[in-house]
């Protein structure tokens, strides 16, 4: 597989090449401003000691304190973990919310750990990177296999170590800690208002609109629930094991219940096609929100849908990107499509300081106005610099971050 870090630079360099930068311009995004790693001791149920390897990488803070999630993955690498928090300040920059980019990783399988275990090594991390952490200086948040438990766990041991009260210290906690209304729906939520933007410019009403999602967890399951609310026709949806296909439109509260109930789409009441087939299926919109690298070279030339929608990160490889985009196809990508869940996070940073928190509704306004604008502002440049909104998206980051920069004389 490609080097995610060295895809990350392609991508900085074709955006600074459409945007007229020279070398010297973005000279400071080659590279993350610090990176951490270390080594954890976790001390097994059974006696033995095991050394985790950990990592944390604050990428650029020019335009306020580094702001991602922690992965915890036996497939996790520094270069991996550098790619994603270079994606963080990209996306922040995106939607504009005050906070540079950052990303933490710990290699990994966390299936293989016991509850006990699985705490002691989220307390370990905040005890190894406590020092470079905190409200101003790194906020972290959950990524993969990371929940509002582990951030619970986090929370407190940073707040053990620094004798103070710190929710703002990370995101993504339970409500009771200090966690925002709507941050479980939220990454679905802000993609929901880009699919009704681009379906307005592209002159698509909700109940002529067909959708297809890959993907039926968090960012799937719900962003199916409220397009479907809204009137728009969820013609597939898919999991690990298999896809359903609908025509006439597939009831998700229905598709929903099934799956709590049995844990899998396998054997719902719909014809059941295979992930590859639904990517492929002739819909207006596609919306990968399960996993990285699913559309690639090879499957790019048979998609069909004229929009895609990226929830998930990295679903699109860049050759495919080139493909699809010689097919006229336009790709939401994931650094805007998918920034609703970072949106409502720094939201609850923000309630954190304050120590005043908002209704579900103000939540969901204020996350609508930030989406709404910062997709304007990317279509407006794809427009005008004939560009995909790939491209404009990096360079609306790249220009907001080399200001930030500038401004500060580095
Ligand atoms: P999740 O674990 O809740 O759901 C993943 C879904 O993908 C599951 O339904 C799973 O069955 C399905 N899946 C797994 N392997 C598959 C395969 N080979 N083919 C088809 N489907 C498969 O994860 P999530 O939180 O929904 O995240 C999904 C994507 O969205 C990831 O790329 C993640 O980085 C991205 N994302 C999520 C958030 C968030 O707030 N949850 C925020 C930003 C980006």
């Amino acid at each position: 597989m490609e080097n995610p870090f060295a895809n990350a630079m392609k991508q900085l360099d074709k955006a600074a090449k459409a945007d007229n930068m020279q070398e010297k311009d973005i000279a400071f995004l080659r590279m993350p401003q610090r990176s951490i790693s270390a080594s954890i001791p976790l001390k097994r149920e059974d006696g033995t000691i095991h050394y985790v390897q950990a990592y944390r990488v604050q990428y650029n803070t020019a335009r306020g304190p580094a702001k991602g999630g922690i992965r915890f993955h036996h497939q996790v690498t520094e270069d991996e973990v550098k790619a994603l928090s270079f994606w963080m300040a990209m996306k922040n920059a995106v939607v504009g919310i005050p906070f540079g980019g950052g990303k933490g990783g710990v290699i990994i399988n966390p299936k293989e750990l016991s509850t006990k275990e699985l705490e002691q090594l989220s307390r370990k991390y905040i005890r190894a990177m406590h020092k470079d952490l905190g409200v101003d200086k790194d906020i972290p948040a959950p990524d993969v296999y990371t929940t509002p438990q582990v951030m619970a766990w986090m929370m407190d041991e940073y707040e053990t170590i620094t004798g103070e009260s710190q929710p703002g210290m990370i995101t993504g906690k339970p409500i009771e800690l200090g966690g925002s209304q709507g941050r479980g729906y939220s990454t679905a939520m802000g993609g929901a208002y880009i699919v009704r933007e681009i379906a307005k410019i592209k002159g698509l009403t909700p109940k002529d609109t067909t959708i297809a999602i890959q993907g039926f967890g968090n960012a799937g399951q719900h962003m199916a629930r409220l397009l479907a609310r809204w009137g728009y026709r969820i013609v597939a949806v898919s999991d690990s094991k298999t896809a359903i296909h609908d025509q006439k439109g597939i009831d998700i509260a229905t598709a929903s219940e099934y799956k709590e109930r049995t844990k899998s789409l396998a054997g719902y009441d719909a014809k059941q096609i295979t992930n590859e087939e639904l990517l492929k299926l002739p819909v207006d919109i596609l919306v990968p929100a399960a996993l990285e690298n699913q559309i690639t070279k090879e499957n790019a030339e048979e998609i069909k849908a004229k929009i895609i929608v990226e929830l998930a990160n990295g679903p699109t490889t860049p050759e495919a990107d080139e493909i699809l985009h010689r097919k006229s196809v336009t790709i939401i990508p994931d650094i805007l499509a998918n920034a609703g869940g970072v949106t409502v996070s720094y939201f609850e940073w923000v309630q954190n300081r304050q120590q005043y928190y908002w209704s579900e509704t103000e939540v969901l306004e204020k996350l609508e106005k930030i989406m709404v604008e910062a997709f304007h502002s990317v279509h407006d440049i794809a427009e005008e610099k004939h560009v995909s909104h790939r491209t404009a998206a990096f360079m609306l980051a790249i220009r907001r971050i080399k200001a930030a920069q500038t401004m500060r004389g580095k």
